[in-house]
């Protein structure tokens, strides 16, 4: 079931009460709630209340420049779309602030798609939270750009280049399908008119190859009808840039998805990792763990399990605090990646228990592996690790293998765990393989 979402606030700060009839006509009421400021300076005294929602700003209000040094001053921290016209130039300044740009005359489905649009990445920006951002990605954002009008192509292509992005040009479908296997873009800027294969028929191409599915799809279109572009995302492109492109709109808007595309990117991540260790959590184990029985069925080759967990862990966190058995596991996490191979796979199990996948390994190869991570372990000055039974910390682990023991995942990790409390049994701290049969 869908969570009841609550309305984004809009902002539409106009003085003029034709845009503002508009909007508020055509405004999506079951994702937002408007509220019309006439002034600039009556903005900020809502801003300084701390609301959270979407600034729509008239480029044309009196006094509109004096909003960008303003706001830049205030706490406020809203994502701003510009409502402007074709003819006047957006300050250099505004152009890197502004997070969308809409021409008058308004379109109104495309106001509604970029408001959803802005208010899916507020709600995405608050989930991830608190959440350390992996860096952006190296190097300049490549974007593809398939266009058959070579005056065009070049005109786009300095503009992209000359604001830091590496341009793949591509006059066709054809070199456009070629060019995203090898060259992987960020981005991909599509005509809607293209000889032969049309722009939609690449679009529903490019969305059903998994390789591509996922680089947004940016339509340039000439034409202002609806129908259009509603055909456009429902083949599964992102958006739509109309032409004549200006530069500041092309730039505003490649800026916006590749922020959006990055963080998608970072909430998939999230979903797949453990906060506390930065390990693969329980489902994505699961996951990794199905994928590599497949493949070692399909191949005949052998598949193992490490299961580890911390001895007299409740004593730890007794003795210490749980911070500082928080602290601990985050140092096992990191012992056990340092001291696995590179196919090998660790993933926090549950509470203080660890998984290790180890592909085309058989039971020996296992066993010993398990041995140096319990040696790792063992030979870790974690801080109080003397008041632990033993004068350190250790853990206890379980080692089962297919084919020997198990011919599904569930078996595998069944047979590790009793392994693992075997060795528990026999006095904790070292290694036991599952029996055989
Ligand atoms: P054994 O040697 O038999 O495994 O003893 P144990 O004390 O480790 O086992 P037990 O299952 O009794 O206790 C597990 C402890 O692990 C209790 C629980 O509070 C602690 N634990 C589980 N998850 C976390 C966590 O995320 N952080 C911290 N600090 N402790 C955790
Ligand atoms: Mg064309
Ligand atoms: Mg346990
Ligand atoms: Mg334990």
């Amino acid at each position: 079931m869908e969570n009841e979402k609550e309305s984004t606030l809009l902002l539409l700060v106009t003085a003029d009460s034709e845009t503002a009839g508009a909007v508020a006509f055509h405004l999506d009421y079951n994702q937002f709630c408007l509220l019309v400021v006439k002034k600039i300076g009556d903005l900020f005294r809502f801003l300084e209340q701390n609301i959270s929602g979407i600034v729509m700003l008239d480029a044309q209000i009196p006094g509109s420049d004096e909003f960008w040094p303003a706001f830049r001053a205030s706490s406020a921290r809203l994502p701003v779309i510009l409502i402007t016209t074709r003819e006047l130039k957006l300050d250099p300044d505004a152009q890197y602030q502004v997070d969308e740009i809409l021409y008058k005359p308004l379109d109104f489905l495309e106001m509604n798609k970029r408001l959803t649009a802005l208010a899916d990445m507020i709600e995405m920006e608050r989930r991830l939270q608190g959440e350390q951002r992996p860096s952006p990605e190296e190097g300049r954002p490549k974007i593809l750009l398939v266009e058959d009008s070579a005056v065009q192509r070049s005109i786009l292509t300095r503009q992209l280049t000359e604001h830091g992005f590496e341009v793949l040009p591509a006059a066709d479908g054809e070199e456009a399908f070629a060019l995203v296997r090898s060259a992987r873009p960020d981005l991909i800027l599509l005509d809607l008119m293209l000889p032969r294969v049309d722009g939609l028929e690449v679009c529903r191409r490019l969305k059903a190859s998994s390789h591509t599915a996922s680089v947004p799809v940016v339509f340039i279109t000439s034409s202002r009808s609806p129908e259009e572009k509603i055909k456009a995302l429902e083949c599964g492109a992102h958006d739509f840039l109309t032409k004549p492109v200006t530069q500041q709109e092309l730039l505003i808007r490649i800026r916006f998805l590749l922020r959006q595309k990055q963080l998608v990117e970072n909430l998939a991540e999230q979903a797949r990792k453990d906060p506390l260790t930065g390990l693969s959590n329980r489902r994505q184990l699961m996951s990794d763990l199905s994928l590599e029985m497949e493949r070692a069925k399909r191949y005949g080759t052998p598949l193992a399990l490490i299961l580890l967990d911390v001895d007299h862990f409740k004593r730890y966190n007794d003795t210490h605090g749980h911070p500082a058995g928080d602290e601990v596991l985050r140092q096992v996490a990191r012992l056990l990646t340092l001291n696995v191979r590179a196919f090998d796979k660790v993933a926090r199990y549950g509470g203080e228990e660890f998984v290790v996948i180890l592909p085309q390994t058989d039971l020996p190869g296992a066993a010993a592996a398990a041995e140096k991570l319990r040696r790792a372990v063992e030979g870790h000055p974690f801080l109080g690790g003397e008041t632990q039974p033993g004068g350190k910390l250790t853990v206890s682990l379980g080692v089962a293998g297919f084919p020997e023991h198990a011919g599904s995942v569930d078996d595998l990790l069944n047979r590790a765990d009793q392994a693992m409390y075997r060795a528990k049994a026999a006095g904790r701290n070292r290694v036991a393989v599952a029996d055989p049969g």
